[in-house]
């Protein structure tokens, strides 16, 4: 009988290729299958043996080609015929990423998992724009909330808890209702001034930023016309963002061995 293989759940970061993490990119070579999602770039993805049988399952907020019990049973399959599979995911795994829930499904199936973590896309946002989460003086800590509702149902988030000025607020997948996340927050008495940025495509060449407040948001992001997946920071912070430029020195940074060896 076929000894089953296991699955490794990597996170390939937030989209530059040198964010993915050593460990992310031993085990992508390792990879007899790839089974990557839509968030992951096309230069990561490079990466993969080239004898690997690759297999996109990407999803999008308005279309699901391959549904997660999809993804799950392709998972088991090719793991119960004795593979490596690597399951690539954007950012981290266990952030909004359904990692656990993929490790789960396998585990009661008998088949092993390991991580591999990913920068997720608030801190590649962070570090490109040189605003920080948290920062001494304006913000102690940070929440990373989703703004994504399921069809029909109304956005329920514990607002209070969110409208907080001492805390960083992260908003992933938030576009489509960053209006009614702007008045929950001040409904709850977060000022309209609150300054607000939203990053498209951060630590990727196509990366756009958009600076605005609370009472405006919804209005900018409109106009803006910001291409996905987009990520907001909503806080304190985000004064610093004109304060602190970043100079982007990586492009002038000899290539790095451990890629440039198999690339
Ligand atoms: N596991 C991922 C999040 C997946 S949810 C992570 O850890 O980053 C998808 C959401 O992530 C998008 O709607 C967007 O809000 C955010 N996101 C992912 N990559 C991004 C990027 N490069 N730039 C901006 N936002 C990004």
């Amino acid at each position: 009988m076929t000894q089953p293989g296991k699955v490794f759940l990597i996170g390939a970061g937030p989209g530059a290729p040198d964010l993915m993490t050593l460990r992310a990119l031993h085990m992508l070579e390792a990879a007899d299958v790839v089974v990557y999602d839509r968030l992951v770039s096309a230069d990561i993805i490079a990466f993969a043996p080239s004898d690997a049988k690759m297999v996109p399952v990407g999803k999008s907020p308005q279309c699901h080609p391959v549904t997660q019990d999809r993804i799950n049973a392709i998972l088991l399959d090719e793991a119960r015929a004795g593979r490596i599979v690597a399951r690539l995911k954007g950012g981290d795994p266990l952030i909004f990423g359904r990692g656990s829930e993929e490790a789960a499904y396998l585990a009661d199936h008998g088949i092993s998992t390991e991580y591999a973590p990913g920068i997720t896309a608030a801190q590649g946002a962070s570090c490109v724009t040189g605003v920080p989460l948290t920062h001494r003086g304006l913000a102690t800590g940070v929440q990373y909330v989703t703004g994504h509702r399921q069809a029909d149902t109304v956005l329920d988030l514990d607002w209070k808890r969110l409208a907080n000025p001492d805390t960083t607020l992260v908003v992933y997948m938030g576009v489509a209702n960053i209006g009614q996340i702007a008045i929950g927050l001040m409904t709850e008495g977060l000022s309209e001034s609150t300054p607000v940025m939203a990053v498209a495509q951060a630590t990727t060449p196509d990366e756009t930023r958009l600076v605005s407040r609370l009472d405006r948001i919804a209005h900018d992001i409109r106009d803006a016309e910001m291409s996905a997946p987009v990520l907001f920071i909503i806080g304190r912070v985000v004064s610093l963002y004109a304060e602190l430029p970043v100079a982007d020195i990586t492009a002038n940074l000899p290539p790095l061995r451990a890629i440039s060896a198999n690339a």
